[in-house]
């Protein structure tokens, strides 16, 4: 048995509450308005309130800085076999992919695990709309994306909840 934790008792309970007036069972798989979002997984930015998607309508993808590299996996199996159509690149002001270089983290595991980090890319950035544009262009330098899938870049903003275009 494992242990039940403050997090494990309260997430149970706001499940039960989800799942007793949930109606959406039979949904198909592939997300209805065909589009990829890539973000970061910064707890402030919640897609689905920000961008006005219900359950079924798009995959998000999330990870640390919302990285395309770290992503590409997932944009592969959402296109190829899940028919989406279009990807939005958003990162955000005030991420913490801006506060450490690569160098500082490998050397925090190897201080505090014993760890051998040296070969992870840790994929932190110093600006932000530059990282967006980065992550445009990897995407499409890929070649794993059809060139006529349109592939946006966004700024999150934590202090306003809007979001702003980058201009590739
Ligand atoms: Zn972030």
């Amino acid at each position: 048995m494992s242990a039940t934790t403050k997090v494990i008792k309260e997430v149970t309970a706001a499940n039960d509450k989800y799942a007793a007036s949930f109606t959406k069972g039979s949904l198909p798989m592939p997300p209805g308005r065909k589009f990829t979002v890539v973000t970061c997984m910064d707890a402030r930015l919640d897609p689905a309130k920000a961008l006005g998607l219900e359950e079924g309508d798009a995959h998000v993808i999330r990870n640390a800085g919302g990285r395309a590299k770290d992503a590409l996996r997932s944009i592969i199996i959402s296109q190829q076999l899940l028919g989406t159509q279009e990807i939005l690149v958003i990162h955000h002001t005030d991420c913490g992919m801006l506060t450490f270089k690569d160098s500082e983290l490998r050397q925090i595991v190897k201080d505090r695990f014993n760890g051998n980090e040296e070969h992870t890319e840790f994929l932190s950035f110093t600006n932000v709309e530059q990282s967006v544009r980065d992550d445009i262009k990897f995407i499409r330098d890929s070649k794993v994306v059809k060139p006529e899938i349109p592939i946006s870049g966004w700024v999150y903003e934590v202090e306003t909840g809007k979001i702003r275009s980058v201009s590739v």
